[in-house]
C-alpha cells in the first residue's frame, strides 16, 4: 500500500514525523506469530524510536526492553515495561547508570569487560543486591553490513573477545554479587544476509559448550538484533522476514532443554512505520544539479549523513508521469546534509510535500538541535 497522508495532515506544519501505528501493530503481530511458536521471547532496542505512543504499542505485544543507557532504563519504566522484563547493555555504562538499573532491580546486565564486571559486582554489593548478568561476547561474525553498524568483528570496541573470555569466566568466581544467568552477542544492524544468523547461532553453540565444559550451564541466551528491513521499497516490503529470522535460530542453534532464548529487535520493529514529511523550500539549478532545497535536514534525520544510507523518497504533490534527477538536500551548513542524489522525482517545485521513508528507526532519536533547529514534531495515525 503507498503512503498518504490522511487530508487534515496536509496542513500540517512541517518537517514532522508521521508514524503509522496500525502499521507497527501490523508487524509487531507478524515477529509474535514467528517468534512465539518457536519458543523466542522478544524484547524492542529502545534505541531506536522512544516515542511513548510507539513503546505503548510494543509494550502491549508483550515484547521486553533492550536498553543501552539510564534514560532508557527509565523511559522503559516510564512507558510500563516490568523491570523483570528490562536488559542493559552498553560497552560503557556509568556507575550512575548501574545504579539506577539495580535500583530498579532490571533483569539483567549485558556485560562487556572484565572491569566492568568487577564494577559491577561493586555497586551491587554496596546496594545488597545479586545482579543477574550475561557476558556479551565478540563472537567475530561478519554481519556483511554497513562498516559503522558491524559491532561483532575482533576490530569493533563492543563485547568481550573470545581470547578474554577464559580470564573473565574466572574471575567470576571471585565476583560474588554477580550471578551468570546467559550468554549474549550482537553482531551489527540492517543484516539482510540471514545465513549471517545461522553463523552467529553456530559460534553460540561452541562457547556455550565451553561454558558447560568449565562449569556453567545458562538459563538464557541472547542472540541480540539486527534483522534488516527493506528501504528501497517500503510498500512492497513493509513487515521484515520475521519468519525466516527466527527459522534460522530454530535451524541452527542448540538449545538446553527448558532454555530461553532472548532477541533484540529494533530498526525491524519500528523503521517502516515512521516517514518523515518535509516540503521543498527552494529550487536551485548547478551546472550539473537540478537541487530540491528542503526544510527537513541532517538534523531531523541523520542517517543519509552519518552512514550514506539510502531512504525512498517521494514528492506527495507532484502528480507528473515523467520523473528526473535531484539531489534532494536539507538546509544544513554541511555537504554531507544531503537525502539523496540523484533521485528521480515528478516535476518538483517549492512548495511540495515530500517523503522520506522507512524513517522510524534511528531517525528521530538521532535528532539534534545544530544551527539551533527546533525539534520536528511527531504525529501518529492508526
Ligand atoms: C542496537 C542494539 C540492538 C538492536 O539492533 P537493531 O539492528 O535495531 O535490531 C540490539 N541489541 C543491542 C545490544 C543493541 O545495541
Amino acid at each position: 500500500m503507498a503512503f498518504s497522508l490522511s487530508p487534515e495532515l496536509l496542513t500540517q506544519p512541517t518537517p514532522f514525523y508521521h508514524y503509522d501505528l496500525a502499521l507497527l501493530d501490523r508487524t509487531l503481530a507478524a515477529l509474535q506469530q514467528a517468534a512465539r511458536p518457536r519458543g523466542f521471547q522478544t524484547h524492542y532496542a529502545l534505541k531506536a524510536n522512544v516515542n511513548l505512543p510507539v513503546l505503548a504499542r510494543i509494550k502491549a505485544a508483550g515484547l521486553g526492553a533492550d536498553c543501552v543507557s539510564g534514560g532508557e532504563v527509565q523511559r522503559a519504566l516510564e512507558a510500563g515495561f516490568a523491570p523483570g522484563h528490562i536488559v542493559f547493555a552498553g560497552v560503557g555504562k556509568s556507575d550512575a547508570e548501574i545504579n539506577l538499573a539495580l535500583a530498579a532491580d532490571i533483569w539483567c546486565f549485558n556485560a562487556e569487560s572484565v572491569e566492568e564486571l568487577q564494577v559491577l559486582n561493586g555497586l551491587a554489593g554496596a546496594q545488597g543486591r545479586t545482579a543477574r548478568v550475561a557476558l556479551r561476547v565478540n563472537p567475530n561474525v561478519d554481519a556483511h553490513t554497513h562498516p559503522h553498524i558491524t559491532t561483532g568483528l575482533e576490530a569493533n570496541k563492543f563485547g568481550i573477545s573470545l581470547t578474554d573470555l577464559p580470564a573473565v569466566v574466572t574471575q567470576l568466581a571471585s565476583l560474588p554479587n554477580l550471578e551468570l544467568v546467559g550468554l549474549h552477542a550482537h553482531i551489527g544492524s540492517q543484516i539482510t544476509r540471514l545465513s549471517v544468523f545461522a553463523e552467529l547461532s553456530q559460534k553460540l553453540n561452541e562457547l556455550q559448550s565451553w561454558l558447560e565444559d568449565q562449569g556453567h550451564q545458562l538459563p538464557h541466551l541472547n542472540v541480540g538484533g539486527g534483522l534488516g528491513i527493506d528501504y528501497v521499497q517500503p510498500d512492497e516490503h513493509p513487515i521484515p522476514d520475521f519468519e525466516g529470522y527466527f527459522s534460522m535460530f530454530e535451524q541452527h542453534l542448540v538449545r538446553r532443554p527448558g532454555q530461553q532464548v532472548h532477541v533484540e529487535l529494533g530498526r525491524a520493529v519500528v523503521a517502516q512505520c515512521g516517514t518523515l514529511l518535509s516540503r521543498v523550500l527552494y529550487m536551485k539549478q548547478s551546472q550539473q544539479t537540478r537541487f530540491a532545497i528542503l526544510d527537513a535536514g541532517m538534523t531531523e534525520l541523520m542517517r543519509p549523513a552519518l552512514y550514506g544510507s539510502y531512504h525512498h523518497i517521494q514528492n506527495l504533490s507532484s502528480a507528473a508521469a515523467e520523473t528526473q534527477p535531484y539531489d534532494v538536500v536539507g538546509p544544513i551548513c554541511e555537504s554531507s546534509d544531503t537525502f539523496g542524489k540523484a533521485v528521480l522525482l515528478p516535476s518538483t517545485q517549492r512548495g511540495d510535500l515530500v517523503a522520506i521513508r522507512s524513517a522510524g528507526a534511528y531517525g528521530e532519536v538521532m535528532s539534534s538541535g545544530y544551527n539551533l533547529r527546533e525539534k520536528a514534531v511527531a504525529v501518529y495515525a492508526g
